[in-house]
């Protein structure tokens, strides 16, 4: 198998729906070789707001990472904030985690919030704003990148330039950040059929790959099911991406 493991859970720490143990049981029950869980930090959540909150969840965490016969990943789930690449994390919070994800959220001003009307121009702020955020180092793995279907304008995988594509990815690649095949990507593309859409997000991993970018995945688990990741594996074998390139959960322990 080319990745068994889940990098991308929410508990009910932020809006998932079981507590850390269970999702950690579930890990374990499946037979998973690593579990992060890596429940939201944005403006608004009650891990960002509740003073002191941070700390439980990380106890908590680490209290399952010592029972549990998986490895467990202390994470989050930050946001971006501008086409500056500012996001939800500061250093000391970086500090105490194992993984850091970033997503494109309802934060994300230029992008999701308070999009330009002109596709052209949404586009140019995708690409602006994932090569700005490429070099910001408080965070490792680029969740569900170009998750941008249920916009106004909907942008499909195949409005995205090659050359954007290309140039992104090199940004990626020269800071060594992780591009997220998140299981349910397509949970964001409501008008696709999941076939085109696949090719067209093939496509995209394939472009990434090319340039030497790495990949990890994750089911994103709100409520879907924890190691739920065979449409990203799918696409990864599909892209041709080769299993060198898909990153080693353990990888994160050694990061400072
Ligand atoms: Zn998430």
């Amino acid at each position: 198998m080319m990745a068994n493991y889940d990098l991308h859970t929410h508990t009910t720490f932020s809006d998932g729906a079981h507590t850390v143990d269970i999702t950690v049981k579930f890990a374990e029950a499946m037979g998973l070789e690593a579990v992060a869980i890596t429940d939201h930090l944005t403006p608004g959540t009650r891990l960002y707001e509740e003073e002191g909150l941070l700390d439980i969840y990380l106890k908590e965490v680490e209290r399952a990472s010592k029972w549990a016969d998986v490895l467990v990943l202390k994470g989050a789930e930050a946001t971006i904030l501008d086409l500056e690449g500012h996001i939800s994390m500061d250093d000391e919070t970086f500090s105490k985690l194992d993984v850091v994800l970033v997503d494109l959220g309802g934060h994300s001003r230029g992008i999701i919030r308070d999009p330009p009307k002109s596709r052209s121009k949404l586009l140019a702020n995708v690409t602006k704003c994932v090569v700005e955020v490429a070099s910001n180092p408080l965070f490792h793995v680029l969740a569900h990148p170009f998750s941008l279907g249920r916009l106004p304008e909907p942008i499909e995988p195949s409005h995205i330039p090659q050359e954007d594509l290309r140039e992104m990815a090199q940004a990626m690649r020269e800071n060594g950040k992780v591009f997220e095949v998140m299981n349910c990507t397509f949970w964001w593309f409501p008008r696709m059929e999941v076939k085109r859409f696949t090719e067209q997000y093939v496509d995209i991993v394939r472009t990434f790959a090319q340039e030497g970018v790495s990949f990890s995945v994750g089911s994103d688990d709100h409520r879907t099911g924890v190691g739920n990741i065979g449409w990203s594996l799918r696409v990864l074998r599909e892209a041709e991406v080769t299993p060198e390139q898909i990153v080693d959960p353990k990888a994160f322990l050694d990061r400072t």
